[in-house]
């Protein structure tokens, strides 16, 4: 019978998928029933991390002699390594893609969205360009360690390869351009309008608008997939081929690539290589030496898809290029989107959330949410939170989040959060408690009632007296916690990803530790340094990132193909 490996991105595809409903999500992650399952193995060919697999099923290995192979580029990944194939094909290159896992997409099949800050949508409804601007504040804000150059790349970049994405026929379907009542600091999202996905293009039956396939990443692995027979490219998919070295010349110049497969071993000699092997958040090796505090045996939750491992940065180290340390970056986030429906993810959110460790003491200000580091849930013992809230109160929260316009597309989840809330009360491991009074949710948490019960009796203090005396939160965001029955909501952290390696400049070149360039080589999205610093968030999102370089490499390596002829 299929198994599912705790690499589960609890994406929800399975799930959906599965036609006999053996599927479930039994917190803190997707379980098979054994008495449903018929081991059909649908489950096993849609999973984007790979993470279910037939223990049973025997696979037959032919070895086979070291096959060699020629072509213009080689690009090791198939995440947004393939738009670099995709649109080096267009521009007339032979193209091989290895890629490491048994299917496309990386942790790209799996990202919600990249935002250009203007593109022809944007043009066509007047809006205004505000790039320039994006880059002075991007360039401020990350203290100019990224530099101009680099930002411009990834801005520009990105509007180039919307714009080229506009060009296959179905991307005006999926996409519109939404006034944004102009943003402009730096984030993810910067300007008077944001293009927003419209049209998820798989699970779109979920109730769950979280991260996960069938968002922008997914449309953009779809696309270019076939675009290959479509448009009758000259692009070979080696899946399977895991990219170990790079081939040099004598003058440093990367010429090729030895790539292993289950049988055997290919070497591709190639005018130029770019290498999109993503970050490296499934190497316990390398977040132990590059994110110290992060402590492998302790419980998170790691999103990433298990091939990223960080191979760019081995195959550079053969070469005697080590990565910066001060360039890299983990993620942290908490609460997942994943383990919770997405209405209860909103909901720990709220800053009237009263929050507590396990030992039902409060910990913290809730005002900034659990999100991105404001409120680090990383550094609290055990990573694990409980959220309390009253019934009455969730039904107000909901009530507000269904009559909001500014959140239209999100509203139908909404409908549905007494289900959830439900639904999440009955896992094995549950999710969700919900008690009459604050004694028996303490029991039911296994904290000391006592301790709960004074923590919530201050807090209700703090309500009265509209003054936080711990924590000194906005006392707007005061709601007492008076009348059950109640509700405790876990938020665990997890990890997204981890990012970086290879440093690059603004032509998506890999430069060695002294600046020079390795000629022949290009670094794309995750395994880059780009738009990192330690402990720091991006300035632009990574899929923005991923996609800007992506695109831009391939146009360079081309650029720099015919210059050398
Ligand atoms: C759950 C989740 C949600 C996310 N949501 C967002 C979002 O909404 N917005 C956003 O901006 N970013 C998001 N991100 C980050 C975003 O997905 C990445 O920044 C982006 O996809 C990176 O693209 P990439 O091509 O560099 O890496 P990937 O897409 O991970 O591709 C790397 C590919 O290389 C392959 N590979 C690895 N090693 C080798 C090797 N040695 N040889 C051959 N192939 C190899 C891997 O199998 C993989 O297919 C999310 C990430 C996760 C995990």
């Amino acid at each position: 019978m299929y198994q599912i490996k705790p690499s589960c991105s609890g994406c929800h595809t399975c799930e959906l998928a599965c036609p006999m409903q053996a599927i479930n999500y039994d917190g803190p992650r997707y379980q098979i029933d054994p008495d449903k399952c018929v081991s059909c193995g649908l489950c096993e060919t849609l999973c984007p991390t790979c993470s279910i697999y037939d223990p049973e099923e025997k696979k037959t290995v032919t070895p086979h002699e070291k096959i060699v192979k020629e072509c213009d580029l080689v690009v090791c990944g198939g995440g947004t390594g393939l738009i670099s194939a995709i649109k080096a094909a267009q521009l007339g290159l032979k193209v091989i893609v290895l890629e490491k896992a048994t299917r496309c997409g990386g942790n790209t099949d799996l990202a919600h969205g990249f935002f250009p800050i203007y593109s022809k949508l944007h043009e066509e409804q007047g809006i205004e360009d505000v790039r320039e601007e994006a880059i002075d504040v991007m360039d401020e804000r990350s203290g100019g360690i990224l530099g101009k150059d680099v930002l411009r790349t990834a801005i520009y970049g990105c509007s180039d390869f919307f714009d080229w994405l506009l060009e296959f026929p179905e991307t005006r379907k999926v996409y519109a351009v939404e006034p944004l009542g102009d943003k402009r600091e730096a984030g993810p999202i910067f300007g008077p309008a944001v293009t927003h996905f419209i049209h998820r293009i798989d699970n779109t039956h979920s109730l769950d608008p979280s991260i996960g396939p069938g968002w922008a990443g997914s449309y953009i692995k779809k696309t270019m997939l076939e675009a290959i027979p479509q448009q009758k490219l000259d692009v070979e998919i080696l899946l399977e081929h895991e990219a170990k070295h790079l081939i040099t010349d004598e003058s440093g110049a990367v010429t090729g690539v030895i790539a292993k497969d289950p049988s055997g071993e290919t070497e591709i000699h190639c005018k130029a290589v770019v290498l999109a092997t993503g970050g490296y958040g499934m190497s316990d090796e390398k977040l132990e030496e590059y994110a110290g505090f992060f402590d492998v045996d302790r419980p998170v939750t790691r999103f990433s898809v298990p091939s990223d491992t960080g191979d760019a940065i081995d195959m550079l180290q053969e070469l005697g290029v080590e990565p910066n340390p001060d360039r890299m970056f983990v993620s942290f986030f908490g609460p997942a989107h994943h383990p919770y429906s997405y209405s209860l993810y909103r909901l720990i959110e709220e800053p009237t959330n009263l929050s507590v460790d396990l030992d039902g003491r409060r910990w913290q200000d809730e005002t900034g949410g659990l999100f991105t580091g404001r409120i680090n849930i990383a550094g609290h013992r055990r990573e694990c939170t409980w959220n309390i809230f009253t019934q009455e109160e969730i039904d107000q929260i909901f009530h507000k989040f269904q009559n909001d316009p500014s959140l239209e597309d999100e509203k139908e989840c909404y409908m549905h959060y007494q289900e959830q809330l439900d639904a999440e009360c009955h896992f094995k491991v549950p999710a969700t408690m919900k008690a009459g009074t604050i004694r028996e949710l303490a029991q039911k948490l296994q904290m000391d009632p006592d301790v709960l019960e004074k923590t919530v009796n201050d807090y209700n203090h703090f309500c009265l007296e509209q003054d936080d005396e711990e924590f000194h939160k906005d006392p707007k965001f005061l709601v007492p916690k008076k009348k059950g029955p109640y509700y405790a909501i876990y938020a665990q952290r997890f990890s997204e990803a981890a990012f970086g390696g290879l440093m690059v400049n603004a032509e998506c070149q890999v430069l060695r530790n002294d600046g020079s360039v390795i000629p022949g080589l290009y670094g794309v999205g995750d395994a880059t340094s780009a738009m990192h610093r330690k402990g720091e968030l991006a300035v632009i999102s990574e899929l923005t990132w991923a996609v800007a370089s992506a695109y831009r490499s391939a146009i360079n390596a081309a650029k720099e193909m015919e210059a050398a002829k």
